[in-house]
């Protein structure tokens, strides 16, 4: 059995249960070795074999995978955050599939969870966005055109920016041409959850030199959005006078010189 595990954001004890388990209990592990905190492989038992998939094309994963497998091994493929996010899992799974060889997912912590729990964010407050849009810049990996920045930015949603740390010019100009004022609150998250986490807030016109000036490079999430300011409204769900399933809305009584 292959199960692809997500990693968490870079804390060693952000993975999940279920995954800490798997990785105690595999025979080989390959892991992602460009971001997943290599502390993690301290869980593995001292016979497993450990691959680094960041020198391997796709191909070597699938030889070990389909070896591995030959021998009965229970094999752990180690992903970064959530592997459901920029993480190349489904040719991994398709291949996997046309062998015939059973495999299963191990969700984990999202990387842009880390950055809201860093920034004390949430991405949808009432009265001011709730919607989650998270994207890319286009790099090496094409974006659909209808799917630009610009044309995400025009509704002015909570944007979460992967993969575009090397492109922060570009992209706050795609952020402005869309729709954004320039005075929008924006973040920049490095190594979310990590020791060595930075946590820098700046506006959407300002995101490159707020960058360079703290030495951020890459392994960065761009968080863009009205959530960072102090104005919302408070949720109904919590609301004295709302009813709801699991409870009765509370009728405050009138005062006194009205009753009566
Ligand atoms: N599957 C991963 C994303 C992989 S793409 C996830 O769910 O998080 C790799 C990109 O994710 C990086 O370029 C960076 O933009 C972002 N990233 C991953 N870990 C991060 C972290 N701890 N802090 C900030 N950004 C991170």
């Amino acid at each position: 059995m292959i199960t692809f595990v997500g990693a968490g954001p870079g804390a060693e004890d952000l993975i999940t249960v279920r995954g800490q388990r798997l990785l105690q209990e595999a025979d080989i592990v390959i892991y992602a070795g460009s971001l997943v905190n290599p502390g993690l492989l301290s869980l593995c038992r001292e016979d497993c074999k450990v691959y680094n998939s960041a020198v391997m094309t796709l191909e070597e994963v699938l030889d070990v995978m389909t070896a591995g497998q030959a021998e009965g091994n229970e094999i752990v493929r180690l992903h970064t955050g959530d592997p459901c996010l920029y993480g190349a899992i489904r040719e991994q799974m398709d291949a996997l599939e046309e062998n015939g060889i059973p495999y299963e997912v191990c969700p984990g912590v999202s990387s842009f969870c880390g950055a809201a729990a860093a920034l004390g964010a949430e991405y949808t407050l009432p009265g001011i966005s709730q919607s989650v849009v998270i994207t890319r810049m286009a790099g090496r990996t094409p974006v659909p055109d209808r799917e630009s920045i610009a044309s995400f930015a025009a509704h002015q949603a909570t944007m979460v920016i992967f993969l575009s740390t090397g492109m922060l010019r570009a992209l706050s100009a795609e952020l402005i041409r869309g729709g954004y004022p320039s005075d929008t609150p924006a973040a920049i998250v490095y190594k979310a959850t990590w020791p060595e986490e930075k946590v820098l807030r700046c506006t959407v016109d300002a995101l490159e030199e707020t960058a360079r000036e703290a030495g951020v490079t890459k392994t960065a999430l761009i968080v863009v959005g009205r959530i960072l300011e102090d104005e919302y409204e408070r949720s109904k769900l919590y609301d004295p006078s709302f009813t709801t399933e699991f409870r009765r809305a509370v009728h405050l009584k009138a005062p006194v010189e009205e009753q009566k």
